[in-house]
């Protein structure tokens, strides 16, 4: 390569690296890579096939840094299933795991958009955090069987972000749904 093209070259990297340290864009350096790609297969999510598709592009509408992607056939990196327990997430590793749809916490009264995201947390890594608040997404069941909330507060939604930007590393684990402690 010529020394001018290295030069102009040089340069242009440097214009790259000033936008770069623009405040409002420090805080994604996986921009330039665009979104993560997380194929997902609900062929045998049963019933629950519907939700699983509407779930996914819940979350594509609320996080930039990675993408829901009905699977072509091949496999997928996340499988959702349907059961008779609770609902509950094999997470494999960062946007990869096994989904259990159960059909003991819809029986019970839960909301079946909201346990689909819920679960989808998990697999992108967020933890259980049953605070009962109907706002966080992550309550899951603690918030009761009236919330029909399936969106992610900011602060869950900031935390997949920067998930996905850092690729940051999940170990194996199942976060498996309880019912909430009813006091009656
Ligand atoms: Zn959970």
């Amino acid at each position: 390569m010529p020394r001018s093209s290295m030069t102009a070259l040089a340069g242009a990297v440097t214009a790259l690296l000033l936008v770069g340290s623009a405040p409002a864009a420090s805080a994604n350096s996986a921009t330039s890579a665009g979104p993560h790609i997380v194929t997902y297969d609900a062929g045998k999510a049963a019933e629950f096939q519907a939700a699983v598709d509407a779930a996914a592009q819940v979350w594509n509408g609320q996080v930039s840094n990675v993408t829901l992607q009905k699977s072509a056939g091949g496999p997928a990196d996340l499988t959702v299933l349907a059961d008779d327990g609770w609902p509950r997430a094999q997470v494999d590793s960062l946007g990869s795991g096994t989904v259990w749809m159960g059909r003991e916490a819809v029986s019970a009264g839960h909301h079946v958009p909201r346990i689909a995201t819920h679960e989808i947390g998990h697999i992108f890594g967020l933890p259980d955090n049953r605070t009962g608040v109907c706002a966080d997404l992550m309550s899951g069941a603690s918030a009761g069987t009236d919330c029909t909330n399936d969106l992610p507060n900011e602060e869950e939604k900031g935390e997949v972000e920067r998930n996905f930007a850092q690729d940051a590393s999940i170990a194996p684990r199942l976060l498996a749904e309880t019912p909430a402690l009813a006091t009656r």
